[in-house]
Formats: C-alpha cells, structure tokens, sequence
C-alpha cells in the first residue's frame, strides 16, 4: 500500500488552480479505468480512517414541513409545484420524533424543511431550546434555508450545533439556471460564512449531475468548498421530479457521485460526509458505493410515517427500509458487513470534540 498517495491527493486538491481541477474531474468521469477509480475510492477510505477510524455516524431526519416560498426549479417541493401534498409538524409532534429517535439510540437530530415562515426565529428557537431541555446531550442540526444573521444567531443562542445549506453550485450563471432570478447565489454565500463565523458546524454541497453542470462548474465547487472549509458536506446525485421543469434530465451516471464524495473526502479530510438518500434512492448500491468512497454519515428518516411520502424532492425517494429508523439493523449490518462501525454519539467534527 503506498502509504503517502493519500496525502500526495489532499496536498494536490488544496492547492491545484481551476484548471487543473477541472482535468483531473475530466479524466476520473471519462478516462479512468476501474483499477484508477477502486484506488481513488481506497485513497479516499484512508483518509476517513484517518481521521474518524471505522465510524460511521448516525442522525436523525426528522422532515418537519414540506411548505416552501422558495421555487428551486429542480425541486419537488418548490411552491410553484400545486401537486405537492403540504404537512407541518407542530413542535410536540418534532419532539416526539427525537424521542423515538433518542430511545433508539440517537444523539444528533437534523431537523429539515422548506423555507417556511411559518417557523419563526421565535417558533424555531422555541423548538430547538425544548429539544435541548429534553435531550441535553443530544446535538441539533436545522437545515431551514437562507436566513438573515440575526436570525441565525438567535438559532445559534437557543442551543442549534450544526446548520446545512448546500451552496448547489458556486458557479453564478449555473445557479441562476437552477433558480429564479429572486434567489441569488451571493446570498446563500452569505448565509454560509455566517454561519461559519456564528460558530456553527457547517454544511455546503450540491447535486451531482444537477441540470447544465460542467467539469467547470464543479471545479468551482471544489475551489469554493476549499475556501469555505465546511464542516460537513452534503453531495447526492440529482433525481428529476415529475412535476419540475426538470423532468426529463437525466441522473448522472452512477460513478459520479462516489467520484464527488471521495474528491471531497481527500480535500477536506476531517468533514462530516453523509451517503445521502438520494444517492441510496438512485443506485440500489449506492449507499455502500459512498461509504466505500469516504462518506462517513447516515441520516435514517425519524419523520411520522404518514407524512413520509410527501417530503418529495424527487421522485421515487426512499423513506422506508434501511433508510427508515425502523429499518436501522439492516443497515448497522450493511455498515458492519463494509468493515465500517455503525456510532450513535453525537459526531461532533474532529474540530469540534470536546477532550
Ligand atoms: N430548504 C432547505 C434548503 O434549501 O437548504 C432544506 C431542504 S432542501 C429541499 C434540501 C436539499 O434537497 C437541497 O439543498 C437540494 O440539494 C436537494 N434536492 C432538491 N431537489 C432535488 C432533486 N431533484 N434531486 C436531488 N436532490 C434534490
């Protein structure tokens, strides 16, 4: 085994400009043989283990509202969409979730929504700080969309450890085709350097494969979660939805996204890297593909079973059987069986652990 390649890809990918980023992403998706990406993905499993040994992390997904002001036009979920079944949970019914989820062992709850104002800093805090009354060992992480600073630090205070927004793509004229002219990639930068200076974990990311992305414009991601240092990234494929304009696009191939996740893994080696839903729903393999290729995170859905189906980003997305808490031994199994260590503590990032 050669002990330093490994490191030989971290110290390249931190310092390799736009082109030469955009050569390498060229040749792993068109050229690269089996053998070149196995090593790749091998290259990427070292470097987890090296920073979080065989430990895969487990959290919590609790779905609270499928309403949205936003219209991401590759979004199922996006209010233009009138098919779209809208559910709200009220804050016992969000705490009954984490219950559930704590007696089975959990110790992080990603609490996720459309951008919902119904959820005020007020309401939202409301919740957060009564998880933390309930479950004070437990960590919090809200994924609620852009929001103002004030706001974010007024989450931060009510006790919120962790906030993901996926930047979607760094590249300006790629997000302005994914997203009417009302949502602008400056302020979704914006929001994410908050929140990294609020002292938030934070997580940035992107579809893979998402409508008219190139090898450039995800050599500008690379370049921009290089400047971010996120704390966790979130990357899955993207899925068309067949109530978006975007429905006849097609997902990537599937050595994409796992190409994408050990990328980032050997860029960032201490981020917190989930095997995402979307990329289990897109490839019947495809949670192991990810965790061989770095991911170290998990995210079985907490969400009431009846409102499951109506989280719908894309269609045909799993909700049920190993990506479903109910269905947690098949996949501490599925975990185990890769050599990897299914682990329910709270995960903080290696920055961030306290000891
Ligand atoms: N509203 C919050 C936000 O904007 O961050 C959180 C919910 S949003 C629906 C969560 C993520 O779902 C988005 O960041 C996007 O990347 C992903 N998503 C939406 N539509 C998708 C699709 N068609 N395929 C794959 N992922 C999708």
């Amino acid at each position: 085994m050669e002990n330093g390649a490994a490191r030989q890809l971290s110290d390249f990918l931190a310092s390799a400009n736009k082109r030469e980023l955009l050569a390498l992403i060229r040749f792993l998706e068109e050229e690269a043989q089996e053998d070149d990406l196995f090593e790749l993905f091998r290259l990427a499993g070292e470097t987890r283990k090296a920073s979080y040994g065989d430990r895969v992390f487990f959290r919590g997904l609790i779905e609270f509202s499928s309403f949205c002001k936003n219209d991401c036009y590759y979004c199922g979920i996006r209010r233009s969409n009138r098919k779209a079944a809208r559910y709200r949970l009220t804050k016992n019914e969000i705490i009954d979730c984490c219950r559930s989820g704590y007696d089975l062992g959990f110790r992080t709850f990603v609490l996720q929504s459309g951008e919902d104002m119904f959820f005020s800093d007020e309401v939202l805090c409301g919740i957060v700080s009564g998880i933390k009354e309930l479950f004070p060992e437990c960590a919090v992480t809200l994924s609620v969309g852009e929001r103002s600073r004030e706001s974010y630090r007024r989450l931060f205070a009510a006790g919120t450890d962790r906030y993901l927004l996926r930047h979607e793509t760094a590249d300006e004229a790629h997000y302005a085709k994914l997203h009417p002219p009302e949502q602008a990639l400056k302020n979704r930068k914006r929001c994410l350097y908050d929140l990294k200076e609020l002292g938030y974990q934070v997580g940035a990311g992107l579809m893979v494969g998402s409508p008219f992305q190139t090898y450039e414009t995800l050599a500008e991601d690379i370049i921009f979660l290089r400047d971010l240092q996120p704390h966790m990234a979130g990357i899955g494929p993207f899925i068309p939805h067949k109530e978006t304009r975007f429905a006849g696009f097609p997902s990537p191939p599937p050595k994409s996204t796992p190409i994408l996740l050990s990328l980032v893994r050997c860029l960032l080696p201490k981020v917190l890297l989930p095997a995402t839903t979307a990329l289990a729903t897109s490839d019947k393999n495809g949670r192991e593909k990810g965790l061989l290729a770095g991911a170290n995170v998990v995210m079985p859905n907490l969400t009431p079973y009846e409102h499951r189906k109506d989280f719908s980003l894309y269609d045909n997305k799993l909700a049920t059987g190993s990506e479903a808490a109910e269905g947690l031994s098949v996949l501490k199994r599925q975990i185990k069986g890769l050599g990897l260590k299914p682990d329910f503590s709270r995960g903080d990032h290696a920055d961030f652990q306290k000891g």
